[in-house]
């Protein structure tokens, strides 16, 4: 069975990212997608809410599960028994980040494949900061997140002017 792992901060999940999911999905017999908690960036959303809003987003995808992680990517994949880490490639700004990871990966596991997966042409602009600073500025971002999930963004914001009265 070949498991993998798509890991991302989903802050929140774009529809960029539910291509990746849908696409991977069809590749591996079981794919995870793992919510990092990075202390080093200030998410917006819980981990928590991620990973509900990210559910929601997957139902009719079977052999898709949801988790979160702490720590080291490769340490967790094969903690799963996951052979490949999926990544999502969007323009030239996202290769040489990712080709540093990817090579520092292997070298901690060798076994477990990093394997890129070049993004759909119509979200090659999409990132969830972009989202975030449409939304937070009162944009719209029909088309570009799951609509699924418009209500959550909208509430979060709210709940964010609220706090800043
Ligand atoms: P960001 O905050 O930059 O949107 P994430 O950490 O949530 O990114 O991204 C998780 C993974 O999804 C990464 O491999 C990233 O390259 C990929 N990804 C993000 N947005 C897109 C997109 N629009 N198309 C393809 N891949 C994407």
């Amino acid at each position: 069975m070949k498991t993998a792992v798509y890991p991302g901060s989903f802050d929140p999940i774009t529809l960029g990212h539910l291509d990746i999911i849908q696409r991977s999905s069809r590749i591996f017999d079981k794919l995870i997608i793992a919510v990092v908690k990075n202390h080093s960036k200030k998410p917006l959303f819980s981990i928590n809410e991620r990973v509900n809003m990210i559910k929601k987003c997957v139902t009719d995808l079977p052999n898709v599960k949801v988790d979160h992680f702490e720590g080291l990517l490769v340490n967790y994949a094969s903690l799963l028994g996951a052979q490949v880490i999926v990544k999502g490639l969007r323009a030239v700004s996202d290769f040489e980040y990712e080709f540093q990871m990817a090579l520092l990966n292997r070298k901690m596991q060798p076994e477990i494949e990093t394997m890129f997966m070049m993004t759909n042409h119509k979200y090659s602009y999409l990132s969830s900061s972009m989202v975030k600073e449409i939304a937070g500025l009162g944009g719209c971002i029909r088309d570009l997140v799951p609509d699924i999930i418009l209500g959550d963004i909208k509430n979060k914001f709210h709940e964010k002017q609220g706090e800043n009265k």
